[in-house]
């Protein structure tokens, strides 16, 4: 396994509409190493998602969530991996919500998504799954894969006025939602 590097905005990559694993490719051993990497990597990083762009693979891939062991799980949100993943919302309300971004290092915004959503995918065998999710887990789910449409946060963002940096975002923010 190994830990990637991870592509930053401004790169194309990122900006990119990336591409459908066909089943044979993602049975192909560099597919799986690729997948287990992107784990290892968002781990490594704190991170709790991770899309295939930003790891310079403009591929439909994204894995979320904490392995069983980690202590920081506080939403409860499992480990999981979606191939070609699609989402439809179950609820015409959005909530705004505080995102950050690996490839936007140091930054925090409120978005606003979907409460709650449902998402089809494969599971790595080519399996296809279906998810129904809610919370932080369902904001998680729409960020990455606005990652495989080349989608970034800020382009989300209604008002750019809670754009902050990270020290700023614990001086001012944080603490006035605790
Ligand atoms: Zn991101």
């Amino acid at each position: 396994m190994a830990i990637l590097k991870v592509s930053r905005m401004g790169h194309p990559v990122l900006r990119q509409q990336a591409k459908a694993l066909t089943p044979g490719q993602l049975r192909q051993p560099a597919t799986q190493q690729l997948l287990d990497d992107m784990v290892e990597t968002m781990v490594d990083y704190e991170g709790v998602g991770l899309a295939a762009p930003q790891v310079y693979q403009s591929l439909r891939l994204i894995v979320l969530g904490y392995p069983d062991a980690d202590p920081r799980n506080p939403d409860d949100i499992p480990l999981t991996l979606c191939i070609n993943p699609e989402w439809v919302s179950l609820s015409d309300e959005k909530e705004l919500g505080w995102e950050g971004c690996l490839s936007i290092p140091d930054l925090r915004g409120q978005v606003p998504r979907s409460r709650e959503v449902v998402v089809r995918a494969l599971d790595r065998r080519g399996k296809p799954f279906t998810l129904k999710a809610g919370g932080f887990m369902a904001r998680i789910l729409q960020h990455e894969i606005d990652h495989l449409d080349g989608v970034l946060f800020p382009d989300r963002m209604e008002n750019l006025g809670t754009l902050s940096f990270l020290e700023e975002y614990y001086r001012y923010w944080q603490k006035s939602e605790d």
